[in-house]
C-alpha cells in the first residue's frame, strides 16, 4: 500500500534527524517544508520534500491537498476515556455554586463515576467508550493514553483494563494503558486509608500486572487523596513490576509530588495548575516531562499551569485533553492547542510541539511518533484549507481538521 499527498501549503514538524522531544527555547522552532509532497508506504514515512522534487513515485493512492496544511496527529498524553454514564448533575451543581470538593464529599465526583462502572457491564463499557476514542481520532488524534482508576476494586479495575486491552485491538489509533492505581478513596475505606494502600499495593498491583496491559502507574496525589507518602509506597510498588510512573500532581496544593515523581524516574508528571521554584528545580536535568491540561482548567475554573514559565525555565511541556467525565469532558486537542496559546501564552509553534513530539515522549512513543521524519510512523492530519498553522489554535472550537491517516491508512 503506497499513499502520495501533493501540494502540501505547508509541511509541518519535519525533522530529518529522528527527535523525541523538545525542550525550552528549541519549542519555538516548529520546521516547516512550504509547497511539499510526503510519500507513505505502508505504515511508514519514507519520504518528504519540495514538490519540485516530487518525482518518481508510483503510489496507489494520491491525494492533492492544494491549500491544506499536514502535520503529524495529535499526541493526547492523558486521558480517562474508558467510564460509565456521564455527571452532567454535578456540571450544573458546579454552575449552581458547589465546589469539586463540595461535591466530592457529597459522595459525587470520582465516586460517583467508580460506581456507575461497577454498574456497568464490560461490553456496554467498551461500546461507550470506543464511541469517545473514534470522537477524537476524528477530532485528529493519532495517538492517546487511557487510565484506569474509576474502579477503585480489583474487579472493577481489571475490567477497565480489559476494556482498554479490546480498544487497542480494535481501533487503529495508538493506544497506551496506564493503571491508575490511586485515584480516590472508597467509602468502605473512608476511615481506614492504610488499609485501602495496602490493598493497592498487596493486591491490585500484582493482579493488574499479571494482566500484562500496561507499563505505566498513576497515583492522583492531592490532599483529601493520596499523600507523598501513600504515593512513594504505592510507586515502589508498582516499581517491583516494572510500572512506571505517570502521576496527578499540583491540581490544587502543592505537596513535593513533583520531585517524588522525578525520584521515581516518572515520565511525566501532569497537571501542575499549582507550581512553585522547588518543582522547576527537581524537573531540570530529568527525564520526566512536565504535562499540562488546560481543558481541566477552563473546565473546573481554576488556575492555568504556567507553561511560559516552565519553557522559559529550559524545561519541556507537554499538552494533552485530561478527558474525563467530571473535570474536562473533552477529548478535543484542537482546543487544548488554542487555550494553551491564549490562556498558558505558549506561541502557536511551541503548542504544537508541546501536542506533538513532546505529548508522544510522555507515553514513550516519540521515537516512532510525533513527527514528519523517515522512518516514524505515517499518523498524521491534514487540515482543511488555511494560509498557516497559526490558525489552528487561533480559530478557537472551531474544527480544523479535514482527513486523519493513522498508520498509513486514510480514516
Ligand atoms: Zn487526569
Amino acid at each position: 500500500m503506497s499513499l502520495l499527498i501533493t501540494n502540501i501549503k505547508q509541511l509541518i514538524q519535519v525533522h530529518e534527524y529522528n527527535t523525541t522531544i523538545v525542550k525550552g527555547s528549541d519549542m519555538k522552532n516548529l520546521p516547516i517544508i512550504e509547497n511539499a509532497y510526503l510519500y507513505i508506504e505502508n505504515d511508514t514515512i519514507i519520504e518528504f520534500g519540495d514538490m519540485k522534487d516530487c518525482e518518481g513515485f508510483d503510489a496507489e493512492t494520491t491525494i492533492d491537498a492544494s491549500g491544506k496544511l499536514v502535520l503529524p496527529s495529535w499526541c493526547d498524553s492523558h486521558t480517562h476515556i474508558v467510564y460509565a454514564g456521564d455527571r452532567t448533575s454535578e456540571f450544573v451543581d458546579r454552575i449552581n455554586g458547589l465546589s469539586y470538593a463540595d461535591i466530592a464529599n457529597k459522595g459525587g465526583g470520582i465516586l460517583n463515576s467508580a460506581k456507575k462502572l461497577q454498574d456497568t457491564s464490560e461490553d456496554v463499557l467498551f461500546e461507550q467508550s470506543l464511541k469517545r476514542l473514534n470522537e477524537l481520532i476524528a477530532m485528529g488524534t493519532g495517538a492517546v493514553e487511557i487510565k484506569t482508576g474509576y474502579g477503585l476494586t480489583v474487579e472493577a479495575e481489571l475490567k477497565m483494563l480489559r476494556v482498554i486491552k479490546r480498544l487497542k485491538q480494535e481501533s487503529l489509533a495508538v493506544i497506551i494503558p496506564t493503571l491508575l492505581a490511586a485515584h480516590a478513596i472508597p467509602e468502605a475505606y473512608k476511615n481506614n486509608k492504610q488499609d485501602y494502600i495496602h490493598y493497592i499495593t498487596e493486591e491490585l498491583i500484582p493482579k493488574a500486572a499479571e494482566l500484562n496491559i500496561t507499563n505505566y502507574i498513576d497515583v492522583f496525589c492531592e490532599d483529601g487523596y493520596f499523600d507523598i507518602n501513600d504515593t512513594d509506597a504505592i510507586l515502589k510498588a508498582g516499581k517491583t513490576y516494572n510500572l512506571q510512573p505517570k502521576i496527578h500532581v499540583n491540581q490544587f496544593n502543592i505537596l513535593g509530588g513533583i520531585a517524588l515523581g522525578v525520584k521515581h524516574n516518572a515520565l511525566s508528571v501532569d497537571h501542575l495548575e499549582e507550581l512553585n521554584d522547588d518543582d522547576i528545580k527537581a524537573l531540570k536535568g530529568s527525564g520526566t516531562m512536565p504535562v499540562a491540561l488546560p481543558g481541566c482548567s477552563y473546565f473546573l475554573s481554576i488556575p492555568y499551569t504556567q507553561g511560559r514559565k516552565i519553557i522559559d525555565s529550559g524545561l519541556p511541556l507537554a499538552i494533552a485533553t485530561d478527558y474525563n467525565p467530571g473535570s474536562a469532558p473533552s477529548g478535543n486537542m484542537n482546543f487544548v492547542v488554542g487555550a494553551a496559546c491564549v490562556k498558558l501564552k505558549l506561541t502557536p509553534e511551541e503548542a504544537i510541539n508541546a501536542a506533538t513530539i513532546n505529548g508522544a515522549y510522555a507515553i514513550g512513543i516519540s521515537n516512532m511518533y510525533g513527527s514528519i521524519t523517515r522512518g516514524k510512523k505515517a499518523n498524521l492530519i491534514i487540515t482543511k484549507p488555511m494560509n498557516h498553522y497559526s490558525e489552528i489554535p487561533y480559530a478557537f472550537a472551531h474544527n480544523p481538521i479535514d482527513q486523519v491517516i493513522i498508520n498509513g491508512q486514510l480514516l
